[in-house]
């Protein structure tokens, strides 16, 4: 069989531990074989990271902008413990903070869906994909307790110094706590851009939630941005593909996603994306089964997976032990990432391939054949058979050749 060819390359970022392993068990087995792959490579691995001091991490970042698609295997966040067993000379940071930093992008994370597992709201039938807006509010916060009485002020000083505006937060009349917030139209501007711009991509409808009616500035400034980009970039855009803008309240959006069946966006606030992404990808199923893309408002796209390293697994593996780590989300990231590469170079065939790749590890699934994370998760009654990383990943070869053939 002759090989599916490629025209740009695809920016591939390797990482660490785990994933590494899985990661070329799954270019050995499933790409190299298949498609004549073009990557520029990038080793995000942790020793590398170390060798550039994190050179490397930006020059993929760049890589990332140029090519506009990258597939990135997960990473080690450096901690203290981690300094000291690969002998760092610092503590770098996340490789994934860097890359969402110079894109200036917004995660989006999706489940994989599968017959035998059911979510845990019955109702739900498509994935729910939450974009989480990854800058400022209370993450950037400034915050103060008070162990006496006292008054606490909101106070705006321009470039001048001339105050603004001053306000009385509170006239203490004992201890307590407070916290200034604060976030910038630029990055909400940012945000609500790569928004649009996904659910234009996926073909999906995109909700947005905010506390609107009781902040009546803050929030109200996310509403009123999301609605003017809404009006001047994409509207056109959305009416044409028969998707929908939709902006409710936070606690609408809760009750309606429950009600739901699923298969749109749902764009959060920080805080808001942090708790629900949990809350979603929990009622979904399995962190091996989430994945996660990094859009930027002027459409470059990052694929991975939305789990980390799996370390414990890894040490197993070092051992000589037998492991059962899940693939699937990595295999996603790259069979996302080639799709994409296919749709922007208008090659038909790797658009094919990736799909064809996808539908393999779905119907190996349901024959039963799984990861051990997954077996405790089907329907009781489904027939589910175990095996390790290399096996799964095998039955889906196996699968992937007869739908090629
Ligand atoms: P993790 O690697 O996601 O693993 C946490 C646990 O979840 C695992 O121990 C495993 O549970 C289960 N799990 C996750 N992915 C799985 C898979 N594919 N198949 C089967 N089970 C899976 O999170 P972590 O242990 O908190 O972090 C490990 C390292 O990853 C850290 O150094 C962290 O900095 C890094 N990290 C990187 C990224 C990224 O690059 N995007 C994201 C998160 C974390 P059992 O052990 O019970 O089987
Ligand atoms: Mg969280």
């Amino acid at each position: 069989m002759e090989k599916i060819k490629m025209t740009t390359p695809l920016v591939e970022m390797d990482g660490d531990e785990m994933t590494r392993i899985i990661w070329q068990m799954i270019k050995d087995e499933l790409l190299l074989p298949f498609v004549d792959l073009k990557t520029e490579y990038y080793d995000l691995g942790l020793p590398e990271r170390e060798r550039t001091k994190d050179k490397v991490t930006f020059d993929a970042a760049y890589a990332n902008q140029k090519y506009g698609v990258s597939v990135k295997c997960a990473t080690i966040t450096p901690n203290k413990q981690r300094v000291e067993e690969y002998n760092l000379s610092e503590m770098w940071k996340s490789p994934n903070g860097t890359i969402r930093a110079i894109l200036d992008g917004t995660v989006f994370r999706a489940p994989i869906l599968i017959d035998s597992v059911k979510p845990a709201v019955r109702n739900w039938k498509k994935p729910i994909t939450i974009a989480r807006h990854a800058y400022g509010d209370v993450y950037k916060a400034t915050e103060y307790r008070c162990e006496e009485k006292g008054k606490a002020y909101l106070s705006f000083v321009d470039e001048n110094g001339e105050e603004k505006f001053r306000e009385q937060i509170y006239d203490f009349e004992c201890a307590g706590v407070l916290q200034g917030q604060y976030n910038k139209d630029s990055s909400i501007r940012s945000f609500a851009h790569s928004c649009f711009k996904y659910a234009i991509n996926t073909k999906q409808d995109l909700w947005f939630s905010t506390k609107d009616t009781i902040s009546k500035k803050y929030d109200q400034t996310f509403k009123l941005i999301f609605q003017e980009i809404y009006d001047e970039c994409y509207k056109e855009e959305f009416e044409k593909l028969g998707i929908t803008y939709f902006y409710t309240l936070i606690d609408d959006a809760v009750a309606r996603v429950i009600r739901s069946e699923g298969g749109y966006i749902w764009a959060c606030k920080n805080y808001d994306g942090d708790v629900m992404s949990d809350m979603v990808s929990t009622a979904f199923g399995s962190l091996a089964m989430m994945t996660s893309v990094l859009v930027s408002p002027d459409g470059k796209f990052e694929y991975e997976a939305a789990h980390g390293t799996v370390t414990r697994h890894y040490y197993r593996y070092l051992k000589g032990e037998d492991t059962s780590t899940n693939p699937m989300a990595t295999i996603f990231a790259w069979s996302g990432a080639l799709k994409k590469r296919g749709e922007l170079d208008s090659l038909d065939s790797l658009v094919d391939f990736a799909t064809k790749l996808e539908e393999a590890c779905i119907e190996t699934l349901n024959d039963g054949i799984m990861t051990k994370d997954l077996v405790g998760l089907v329907e009781a009654g489904t027939k589910a058979k175990a095996v390790n990383t290399i096996t799964f990943i095998k039955e889906i070869r196996a699968r992937l050749e007869k739908k090629l053939a």
